[in-house]
């Protein structure tokens, strides 16, 4: 069977960051055609048959998006509900205009934190790794829902 929208689809992929190396790797079903992947990967994608095996490149504007400046911040603790607690290299979350956005404390000072909240692979060229290891059709509710159930995927 090959890759065509309506199609629940599992891929094994490592990511890598182009020139330097392994970020992660797994496996993830995916319902094809409902923008449940990166465009980019999802248009490569499109046709194959089970068993492929390719390699895309994608920039940050593709992948994980550029390095936003404005995401890296200095917060006063006088702001953090228990600034005891925080420590360099923890995950926390800010609440933005845009809602709750993960950042990264990559800094604690006497009277402010330093946070990053880009994606930890913003700014990179990244390489995927792509193989097809499934294709099949999607059921009723998996189309119903726009993603796919399962093994690897979404569970409720
Ligand atoms: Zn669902």
């Amino acid at each position: 069977m090959q890759v065509a929208r309506n199609k629940v689809v599992t891929i094994s992929y490592e990511v890598s960051e182009k020139g330097k190396g392994k970020l992660e790797d797994g496996t993830l079903d995916y319902l094809h055609g409902f923008k449940n992947l990166m465009p980019t990967l999802e248009k490569f994608l499109a046709d194959k048959k089970e068993g492929f095996s390719g390699k895309v490149e994608m920039g940050p504007r593709d992948a994980f998006g550029e390095i936003n400046p404005e995401l890296v911040m200095q917060i006063p603790k006088t702001q953090l509900e228990k600034p005891e607690e925080i420590k360099a290299g923890m995950q926390i979350e800010l609440e933005s205009e845009e809602g709750i956005i993960p950042a990264l404390v990559t800094g604690v000072g006497d009277n402010e934190i330093s946070v990053d909240g880009n994606h930890p692979y913003a700014g990179k060229t990244i390489m995927f790794d792509v193989k097809v290891v499934k294709v099949r059709d999607a059921s009723a509710e998996e189309l119903a829902h726009g993603h796919a159930h399962g093994a690897h995927g979404h569970h409720h």
